[in-house]
């Protein structure tokens, strides 16, 4: 692992290893085999965060796991009420479905609450979370999520999908800034 890594003007340091990283990946595709086996799964990666950790996680995977990839996107509607959220991207009913949303980190939860509510109006049979990171001290989400993969503490990550100003997603492990 490169020791420090430097974007735009800040400085991260390692943090969370490939290495580490993987281990708990196949820990998580254990579990998430175990629970949907047989259930024809649809995983649902929200972009652009998550997309090394949904390739990763699903390389693990032996239920069968359909994909898609999905965007939130905030835009002004036409009534007065402001900024409405939208979900694109998704292409299937999920009406029925097993669906587990794949995310690399959940914060306030707060974006997180926006796609579970979007998606229960799309009644699928079951719908569960898996975050590669939770940070618990500002998480104040409606529901606990079920499949995490490292809770850390509240300071800034970047790497293994997640950026700082666009960059520094390539990386393959996880770095957290430094003062
Ligand atoms: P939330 O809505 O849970 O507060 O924030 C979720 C989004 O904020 C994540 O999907 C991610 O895009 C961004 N975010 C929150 N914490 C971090 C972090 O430590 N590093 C990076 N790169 N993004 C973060
Ligand atoms: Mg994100």
């Amino acid at each position: 692992m490169r020791t420090l890594v430097h974007i735009h003007d800040l400085s991260f340091a390692p943090f969370i290893s490939e290495t580490t990283i993987q281990t708990r990946v196949k820990e998580l595709a254990a579990q998430l085999d175990a629970e949907y086996a047989g259930k024809n799964p649809i995983f649902l990666a929200v972009l652009n965060g998550a997309f090394m950790f949904a390739a990763d996680l699903f390389k693990q995977l032996t239920c069968q796991p359909e994909l898609s990839f999905v965007k939130v996107s905030s835009y002004v509607g036409t009534q007065s009420s402001g900024r409405v959220d939208e979900l694109i991207g998704l292409q299937t009913a999920l009406k029925d479905r097993h669906v587990v949303i794949i995310e690399d980190i959940l914060d306030t939860g707060v974006t997180m609450d926006k796609i579970g509510t979007l998606l229960q109006s799309e009644q699928p049979a079951s719908l569960a979370v898996c975050a590669l990171l939770l940070k618990p001290a500002s998480y104040k989400g409606k529901q606990q999520p079920q499949y995490i993969g490292f809770e850390i503490d509240d300071r800034f990550v970047v790497g293994y999908g997640l950026d700082y100003k666009e960059l520094g997603r390539e990386l393959p492990a996880v770095y957290q800034l430094i003062n």
